[in-house]
């Protein structure tokens, strides 16, 4: 984050002093380090207090982190193949440990060789009574001199080659060191606005450089992490408020009655009183609607916590002003079953309902098409085949999108081609959004949240068993069905094409039957790679209560509607993602009776799985748990992130520093309403640094 057009910076790393071209082609193969300026960038992983020391007496805990000064006094190769490690003897005067290098042994026994005095670091374990450290950090004390002992000494980066050729940690010190030496206030420029920095009680750009890699005391420390952090996510957070800024300007369809469609349906065949939380998200997006500009809303609220009748008061607004609405689902069987409910209750209104979907055959597909573009279809429900070019609408005025979170700005985009002016959108999902995320990803959105289910729902209990309880499980499962309830049983679908995962669910389909015998138990079986003829009657004898138990995939993941349905089985349990178990959980407990979910799984678990299993059944709240999914999981794997550049932070940490985005997005807001276009003296330099960057698109605007 350092200016580039900077002579000084820019200088490649073989100019400094003690680099020279064989170094320098090394650092820039291994860590990336091009220029003086990557260098800058290139924070220590921690410090090293050169003051503090653990005496080998006082080691307490396998798993701690030691820092130890002492003595190399033997070394050896021992074991074979696999096995085959290299053993130093260290020595201090109280006692002895073992360091233990299993790689980069040939080399590492060259430097240990001859003994001598180190200073090493590692992560404590224990071995036949011995406690050993495994590839431990090692610094070497030249002279017993006090004078560079620091209680800050930064250890940066390294790998196993650079190791290898002999840069050690001293000689990145030393490096770095180098720079400093020449660097100079001018040469960092200070991206941030003085106003901003007052406000934040935030150290200059120059010294917070300087004290990130040398920091004299841990308050030092502390105020030069924070200032580096905050400038980054504060300029994350400048570019998605910019590109929202800018969505907010695009103009769109006035909405600016409610009539004859949303009255008649509201007074007269609403099935049940909307809960407060409906009702504050219907005002929110009316006033949307109203502004002359496309609404970009997220609706975010937890399984069944009913957002279809939402989506379809707002499909009703769109109709009373003239215009076509659509609601696009994920699946062919929720997009059908959206389909079924909505036809149904707008029956009495006498609109004209269409359904749209890659499996819809030609025939019906072309008077589907007609409808849409000369008007007569109203309301259309589909899948992703709505997106296509030969989908013209007449006056399509709203798009919902149900379930599909993952639906980024450019498919959105593709709706907004399909009238005049782009029609204002909707995004609807149960998939609880993490607060970072709801900066990163849906930064651009605004949110609307539905916090509170409707009223009756029972809570449901949720047991993790192992596979050894399968058979207590299947007769738990038994006395349920007796008493005239209904029950999943989940098998995963990690991916359609997976051939294992549909041998899994056949020879579980099979076991299944052993359990409910036939004269007796009817079973549907539901996946993704039936035709929809089959799919739908089975799921359909599962609806109407004709099969009592669904073995299925995720198909049934979102959506899906059976209140007689109380007991919720997942096969495999460690194999889904905790949002996921959540979805699935959310199927039952839609009715009066008192529900179960039961998570199935090996009796070998992870950690880690065992952590999500217990996540599972002692959280309730959606966003809860997808708050743990992401810390269980990290930032990178999570969708989306990465596109919003939030994976390219060097120093904040999405997770962890979730609170500090918080603060910097609200200093980011208020920037840019005072400035939209930082045409400001003060923010002439961050302007110039944002312009010199990869997100130009955005500020592409600014004239
Ligand atoms: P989701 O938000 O998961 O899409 P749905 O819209 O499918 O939830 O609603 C879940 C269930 O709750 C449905 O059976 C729906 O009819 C019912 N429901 C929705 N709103 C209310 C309400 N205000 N009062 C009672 N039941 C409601
Ligand atoms: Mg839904």
């Amino acid at each position: 984050m350092l200016a580039s057009n900077n002579h000084f910076l820019s200088t490649p790393i073989e100019y400094l002093k003690g680099v020279g071209p064989q170094r320098g082609e090394l650092l820039r193969k291994e860590l990336s380090l091009n220029t003086y300026a990557d260098i800058l960038t290139f924070y220590p992983n921690r410090y090293m207090d050169r003051t503090q020391f653990t005496k080998i007496t006082d080691l307490q805990n396998e798993g701690d982190y030691v820092q130890i000064k002492g003595k190399i006094t033997y070394s050896e190769i021992i074991g074979e193949g696999r096995g085959k490690r290299l053993v130093s003897t260290f020595k201090d005067d109280t006692g002895v440990i073992e360091l233990v290098w299993f790689q980069g042994i040939n080399w590492i026994e060259k430097v240990v060789a001859n003994g001598g005095n180190y200073i090493v670091f590692g992560k404590l374990s224990r071995f036949n009574q011995f406690w050993n450290i495994m590839h431990p950090e090692m610094e070497k004390i030249e002279t017993e001199s006090t004078e560079t002992m620091n209680s800050f000494y930064p250890v940066y980066p390294s790998t196993e080659k650079l190791k290898a050729r002999g840069i050690t940690g001293k000689i990145m010190v030393k490096m770095v060191q180098a720079l400093f030496v020449q660097l100079q206030p001018y040469h960092i420029v200070e991206n941030l606005p003085a106003n901003i920095l007052t406000e934040s009680n935030l150290m200059s750009k120059y010294q917070a450089v300087r004290n990130i890699h040398f920091p004299a005391n841990n308050s030092e420390l502390q105020q030069a992490t924070f200032r580096l952090k905050f400038e980054e996510l504060f300029i994350h957070q400048i570019g998605i408020c910019k590109l929202k800024l800018n969505l907010s300007h695009i103009p769109g369809f006035l909405f600016f009655k409610v009539g004859d469609y949303f009255n008649e349906f509201y007074k007269h065949h609403l099935p049940f009183e909307l809960t407060e939380d409906q009702k504050k998200v219907l005002r929110e997006i009316r006033l949307d609607t109203q502004t002359g500009n496309q609404m970009n809303r997220l609706l975010q609220g937890d399984v069944g916590s009913g957002k279809t009748i939402v989506a379809l008061l707002c499909m009703l607004l769109a109709l009373d002003n003239g215009f076509q609405a659509c609601l696009m689902a994920p699946t062919e069987i929720l997009a059908q079953q959206h389909f079924a409910g909505i036809r149904d209750l707008l029956a009495p209104l006498g609109i004209q309902v269409g359904y749209l979907s890659g499996k819809v055959k030609i025939k019906e597909r072309r008077e589907v098409l007609k409808g849409l573009a000369n008007g007569d279809i109203q309301i259309v429900i589909g899948t992703h085949a709505l997106l296509e070019d030969p989908v013209v609408f007449f006056n399509i005025g709203l798009v919902i999108i149900d379930e599909q979170h993952r639906f980024g700005v450019a498919q959105r985009a593709k709706m907004w081609k399909k009238n005049s002016k782009p029609p204002h959108i909707l995004v609807m999902t149960a998939t609880p959004i993490p607060r970072t995320l709801a900066m990163t990803s849906y930064g651009d959105l605004d949110v609307s949240v539905i916090e509170h289910l409707p009223p009756g729902r029972k809570p449901i209990s949720t047991i993790h068993r192992t596979e050894l309880y399968r058979a207590k499980v299947m007769d738990f499962i038994r006395s349920e069905v007796d008493k005239g309830r209904q029950a999943y049983i989940v098998y995963p679908l990690i991916d359609e094409s997976e051939k294992v995962d549909y041998e899994n669910l056949e020879a579980g389909y099979e076991q299944v039957k052993q359990f409910f015998p036939a004269h007796k138990y009817n079973i549907a079986k539901v996946h993704g790679k039936q035709d929809a003829e089959t799919r739908e009657s089975n799921m359909n004898g599962f609806v109407k209560g004709k099969a009592q138990i669904m073995v299925a995939t995720t198909v049934i993941e979102v959506g899906v509607n059976v209140p007689n349905a109380s007991v919720m089985l997942i096969e495999s349990a460690e194999r889904f993602g905790l949002s996921q178990l959540h979805q699935l959980r959310g199927r039952v407990g839609r009715g009066a009776d008192k529900s179960y979910c039961i998570l199935l799984t090996s009796d070998k678990i992870s950690a880690v799985g065992r952590e999500r299993m217990s996540t599972m059944v002692n959280e309730t709240s959606g966003f809860a748990i997808s708050e743990k999914d992401l810390e269980l999981r990290g930032p990178g794997e999570i969708d989306g992130t990465r596109q919003s550049g939030a994976a390219d932070l060097k120093i904040a940490d999405i997770i962890k520093d979730v609170g500090l985005m918080e603060l910097t997005r609200n200093k980011a807001i208020q920037l840019l309403q005072s400035d939209p276009n930082l045409q400001t003296p003060q923010n002439e330099n961050l302007r110039n640094f944002l312009l010199s960057r990869k997100d130009k698109e955005v500020w592409s605007k600014i004239s």
